[in-house]
């Protein structure tokens, strides 16, 4: 029917405008800042810091391993440990900065990092009156609670917190049998001799223990190989003789040389001169002299 296009047209235009006076879905607008979208869990803006607890210092996930800083492709991370006393590395970070007005949420530091320590997070409201020092970040600004990061990613959060439980159940329960290996290996008989070698490991959620294997070590017979094929006989080498024949020449029965290519085929020299061109009427060289005319007889 003639007009019918028109007609669906005026109809979704009329619907549109209706719907956006009472449908939420359907506002292009909301009344920002009193009213806010609700974010999804995997929306992310800048990286932030989790510790554990209450305490942001003694509770940081990071060990400064510096992987992240290693990763992020704009190198916007910077990371100094901490050492003790004697100068020995500690596993926490002194400096940990982070530029924001250079990242570029790529979040390849969180894929990175080794032990759940670095997150993205949904803050994004981020202004400063100097891009230079007001946008970097530094560590007690990125260190949050790992309550903070079940708010924004109950999920994910969720099944770290679960995997790392279950990696320190398992620690500690190494710790106990190797601790009771200890104890029962203290009270073995005297002249017992232990040849297991002792071994620190270090769990996922950095808690060491150290194992020691003290069972006798199974040696393993060597594997047999197959019959190897024959080995070619080696014909040793011909002793060359020096003989003299009958005309005095001395001769020898060791082979000839190989011969090198540039004997077997001479080279052909590019600027060597050309033969010299037989002239038709000249005498050849080894033509013998004329011979002298008899002299007249008297
Ligand atoms: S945030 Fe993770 S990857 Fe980066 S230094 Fe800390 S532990 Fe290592
Ligand atoms: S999100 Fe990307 S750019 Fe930003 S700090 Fe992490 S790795 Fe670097």
């Amino acid at each position: 029917m003639l007009g019918t296009g028109i007609i669906k047209g005026l109809y979704i235009t009329a619907k549109n405008l209706v719907g956006s006076y009472h449908d939420p879905r359907r506002l292009p607008t909301i009344e920002y800042p009193e009213k806010r979208y609700t974010l999804p869990e995997n929306f992310r803006s800048f990286p932030f810091l989790v510790y554990d607890g209450d305490d942001a210092n003694a509770g940081l996930r990071c060990v400064a391993c510096r992987i992240c800083e290693k990763e992020c492709p704009p190198q916007c991370i910077y990371i100094v440990p901490e050492r003790d006393a004697k100068g020995r590395v500690q596993k926490k970070p002194k400096i940990f900065d982070i530029d924001y007005s250079v990242c570029m949420g790529c979040q390849l530091c969180v894929e990175s990092c080794p032990f759940d320590s670095i997150k993205m997070d949904h803050h994004y409201e981020i202004t400063a009156t100097d891009r230079f020092e007001g946008l970097l970040v530094h560590l007690d600004q990125l260190a949050k609670p790992n309550s903070y990061f079940h708010q924004i990613h109950p999920a994910d959060a969720a099944e770290i917190d679960a995997r790392r439980a279950e990696d320190k159940r398992k620690a500690e329960a190494r710790a106990k049998a190797a601790a009771a290996t200890k104890a029962s290996a203290g009270t073995s008989p005297a002249g017992a001799s232990h040849t297991g070698t002792p071994h620190v490991e270090t769990s996922h959620v950095g808690v060491s223990h150290v194992g020691a294997s003290l069972a006798k070590p199974v040696v393993k017979p060597a594997p047999q190989l197959p019959n190897p094929a024959p080995r070619a006989a080696v014909t040793p080498p011909r002793t060359p003789e020096i003989e003299t024949d009958t005309a005095g020449q001395v001769t020898t029965n060791s082979p000839p040389p190989p011969q090198r290519a540039s004997q077997a085929k001479p080279l052909h020299a590019p600027n060597a001169a050309p033969p010299a061109a037989t002239l038709p009427n000249a005498a050849p060289p080894d033509a013998p002299p004329p011979a002298a005319s008899p002299p007249d007889a008297a």
